[in-house]
């Protein structure tokens, strides 16, 4: 493999990384998932002559704050500049978002005078249920292409990135936010610090913040790895994202587990002054378990990367079976975690033939790095696949149902993580 210019800047900047929380110096592996490609930049037919830039996707946990994260490599600029992702795309996603909107007026009360501003509103998928239900509100969003199709939906909607200036500008326009959203956002973030003091700034005295992200006590007890991609910067506890909040004045007074992504958080804050939200104890609840799981101590998290590799040998050893055993083998799952676990593993073309994805926009183009072309799901009924590699391992259920007729001809679905699976 060629290491491009890029990857040897990252490999510079990542020796020099400090904790994006509180800027220790980052010395301790989480794990090394090697040199991978931006697991969003799927590539046309004429890339594929050219060599894809890779960088070092090596993930530290802070000695001092335990704050599990990426080293500083990849620019946000690059990142975002190919940003395709359309919420509305997912039907469960736009349902989850619809019954969260429920639960927030139900739980809060917020009606035509309250405003509610959500930090990467996307395509408006969210925003429109409060709209529907005559709530104002407002939309933050960096890519302008995303903001243009939700502002045609009649949300109104702020290109930019969020930061703590962005909200000294919104609260001068008269936007302090009686809610402020953020789903999928404060992983992905690469000031943290500017981004939590921006909430602070933003959330009027009473109001309530929600945010919603993987929980890293999930993706360690069920070893997902592949959760881990270039974009997403951190990987929260209830216990670090606490004292993060707090350092920025904010109190978290109730928190809620979600099935989502693997395992996620939904995290309740509100001004460490103000006393109209009580804490629930559901919070200290959670922190206590996870310090019986171990995530206070920094031992746990130094023996997660042996446990992967485990993982990488034991798919390793039965794709090259079904190899040797003449056996064909599709993958289902075009996401960024199919890219990170594929990469990682060195599984291409010659383990599994293609990947098959609903999304249109997927179809005819190939996965970064290890360059598996990606076709409709109908291309599995014609091909007739022994195995189904589920790389959307988090959808398996939605996928097994979709997809039921693999079993007409024998065919089995497999799933990659915690271990090897081959579902019957
Ligand atoms: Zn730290």
């Amino acid at each position: 493999m060629g290491l491009g210019t890029a990857a040897v800047e990252g490999l510079v900047s990542a020796a020099e990384s400090a904790c994006r929380f509180c800027s220790a110096p980052l010395t301790q592996t989480f794990v090394d998932l090697g040199l991978s490609p931006l697991a969003n930049s799927l590539l046309a037919e004429e890339d594929l002559d050219r060599e894809e830039p890779r960088y070092p996707l090596h993930a530290y946990v802070c000695g001092s704050c335990l704050l599990v994260q990426l080293a500083e490599q990849a620019s946000p600029q690059e990142i975002f500049e190919d940003y395709v992702y359309f919420s509305s795309y997912s039907d469960s996603w736009v349902e989850h978002a619809r019954r969260y909107v429920e639960q927030m007026i139900d739980r809060f009360g917020f009606d035509g005078d309250s405003s509610v501003v959500e930090i990467a509103s996307n395509d408006g998928y969210l925003l429109q249920w409060f709209v529907e239900r005559g709530v104002p509100v407002l939309g933050v969003e960096p890519a302008a292409n995303v903001a243009a199709v939700a502002e045609a939906k009649g949300i109104p909607t702020a290109v930019r990135f969020f930061s703590e200036q962005a909200a000294r500008e919104l609260v001068d326009e008269g936007r302090s936010a009686d809610l402020v959203i953020g789903n999928n956002v404060l992983a992905h973030v690469p000031g943290l610090n500017d981004f939590v003091a921006g909430i602070s700034v933003l959330l009027a005295p009473d109001g309530v913040v929600t945010m919603e992200f993987p929980h890293l006590l999930r993706l360690i007890e069920e070893t997902e790895f592949d959760t881990i991609y270039h974009e997403h910067f951190s990987y929260f506890s209830a216990l670090t994202v606490e004292r993060i909040f707090a350092a920025h004045g904010l109190r978290l007074f109730d928190v809620e587990e979600l099935p989502t992504h693997g395992g996620s958080l939904r995290i309740y804050g509100a001004q460490a002054g103000s006393e109209t939200h009580a804490d629930t104890g559901r919070v200290a609840e959670l922190v206590e378990r996870e310090r019986a799981a171990g995530l206070a101590d920094l031992a746990t998290y130094a023996h997660f990367d042996g446990r992967v590799r485990a993982v990488r040998q034991g798919l390793q050893e039965f794709l090259e079976g079904a190899r040797t055993e003449g056996r064909s083998v599709a993958a289902y799952g075009a996401a960024a975690k199919g890219v990170t676990l594929l990469n990682y593993c060195g599984i291409g073309p010659e383990l599994v033939q293609y990947v098959a994805d609903r999304s249109p926009h997927k179809q005819g183009l190939y996965l970064p790095g290890v360059r598996l072309p990606i076709r409709s799901p109908e291309h599995i009924a014609e091909t007739k696949p022994d195995y189904v590699l589920l790389l959307a391992w988090n959808l398996k259920d939605e996928i097994v149902e979709q997809m039921g007729h693999v079993r007409d001809w024998g065919g089995r679905f497999v799933t990659p993580v915690p271990k090897v699976a081959v579902h019957e």
